[in-house]
């Protein structure tokens, strides 16, 4: 059994103990919190390509991205030299600028449902508000959402909700009103003919299905090609609108998102991260008849002071002009498809069950036989082992979201040599948990 390394993490302990006193749990976002993986959060100091390094001086591989937004690479050199020329020019405008239009036309052209798009400043923002679009598109209130689908953290959606949630064990949150939830009804990922329930059982009150069309959200998982498409036809039947939450999948796992990787064509679809380069932005879009419901050129309201915001426009759209040049998709499939294999070969090895796969610049492996296509079997991963296969890896130099259930990132700055390393990392570890 090889010694395990020492991570001197003693300045990460002290600004953890200190953000306690002053955060509730010490951080600004739940996942971060290391609360299921064990041990407590790296802070972190600076990140650059495929690597981030921590207060106490340790670097390390990336795969968590900022949890997608650094598809370019942290801290990318012509992403950082449009961000600071238009720091020059002002940092927030609060009235329309030339960049949203450019940004506007890069999606539009690729992503194949939108014909218009509304920015905001989070994924959370962008669902919530394709959910008040979808009601008063339909004028129905009733919502399907999938068991372990995250889509951020309005009422509506924190019932049997994941990421965070999932690893917190808190999937119905208080706080949500009870006939709140009560509208948002919920199937098994991957299961058609739950959801053709659904609908039977609540006949022309369903506004729409909402569903991340690569799950990232209860670790990764796949659909298949007939739940997408029994999805488009049973919504289009029963007059009801159909979502694509590709915040985490949009310009990922595609130049024109899952959508295009699949050819199944929603009427709405939400975006964020990758969108805004590493500043915060999302996104919603689609039909151009059903986006002309929004405020100003229609009823539905919806606003936001730093919306469209000039310097996160600008990070935007470098990333996508980036993210088009040739080789970068399959520059990500390369890298990411090796790492998943490496993964997967060093688990067996070590006895272990183990299963994933990626697609594009999005992987997932669970600590289970598998094949998993849905949270209830995601749920048969030994979550206790995990914990001690990331908290070996951070002390090989190799950063993984510390959860079971969430998605791994790669980027165009990740090198095949990052990835044999962390290969290597995996082999020693695996043998030792
Ligand atoms: N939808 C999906 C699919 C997501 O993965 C996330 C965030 N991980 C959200 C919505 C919420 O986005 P944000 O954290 O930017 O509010």
């Amino acid at each position: 059994v090889a010694t395990v390394q020492k991570l001197n993490t003693k300045r990460s302990e002290e600004i953890f103990k200190e953000a306690q006193t002053l955060l509730p749990g010490g951080v600004n976002s739940p996942v971060r919190a290391f609360k299921s993986v064990g041990g407590q959060p790296i802070i972190f100091d600076r990140v650059k390509d495929a690597y981030c390094w921590d207060v106490d001086g340790n670097k390390y591989i990336d795969y968590v991205g900022s949890w997608g937004p650094a598809i370019v690479g942290h801290a990318n050199d012509e992403v950082n030299t449009v961000l600071k020329a238009q720091i020059e020019k002002g940092t927030s405008f609060g009235a329309p600028c030339e960049l949203e239009n450019v940004l506007a036309k890069m999606v539009i052209e690729r992503v194949p449902s939108v014909e218009m798009v509304r920015f905001v400043s989070s994924g959370t923002e962008a669902c919530l508000s394709v959910l008040r679009l979808m009601r008063a598109f339909t004028k129905r209130e009733k919502i399907i959402k999938f068991v372990g689908c995250y889509h951020g953290h309005a009422d509506s959606f924190l019932v049997k909700a994941g990421s965070g949630v999932i690893t917190l064990g808190l999937p119905d949150s208080p706080g949500v009103p009870a006939n709140v939830a009560a509208a948002t009804l919920t199937a098994t990922y991957n299961d058609l003919e739950a959801v053709k329930e659904l609908f039977a059982a609540n006949k022309g009150e369903i506004a729409g299905v909402i569903l991340e069309p690569v799950v990232g959200n209860a670790g990764f998982i796949t659909p298949t090609k007939e739940f997408l498409q029994g999805l488009r036809e049973v919504t289009q039947a029963e007059g009801a609108l159909l979502c694509f939450d590709e915040v985490m999948t949009g310009f990922r796992i595609s130049k024109g998102c899952a959508q295009e990787y699949f050819g199944i064509i929603p009427d709405l679809t939400t975006m964020g991260k990758v969108i805004g380069g590493g500043m915060p932005v999302g996104a919603y879009g689609g039909r151009k008849d059903v986006m002309m419901m929004v405020a100003p050129a229609g009823p539905m309201y919806q606003a936001g002071t730093l919306s469209g915001n000039p310097l996160a426009m600008s990070a935007g759209i470098k990333t996508l002009e980036i993210l088009a040049r040739p080789g970068a998709y399959e520059h990500l499939q390369k890298v990411t498809k090796m790492l998943v294999d490496g993964l997967l070969e060093a688990g067996r090895d070590a006895g272990h069950d183990i299963c994933g796969s990626n697609i594009s610049g999005m992987f997932g492996f669970f600590f289970c036989k598998g094949p998993v296509n849905n949270f209830e079997e995601a749920l048969a991963s030994d979550t206790a082992k995990f914990g001690r296969f990331h908290r070996g890896m951070l002390e090989e130099g190799v950063y993984l979201a510390p959860s079971q259930f969430e998605a791994g990132f790669t980027s165009l700055a990740h090198k095949e040599e990052d990835i044999k390393a962390t290969i290597e990392a995996a082999k020693r570890v695996m043998k030792r948990i």
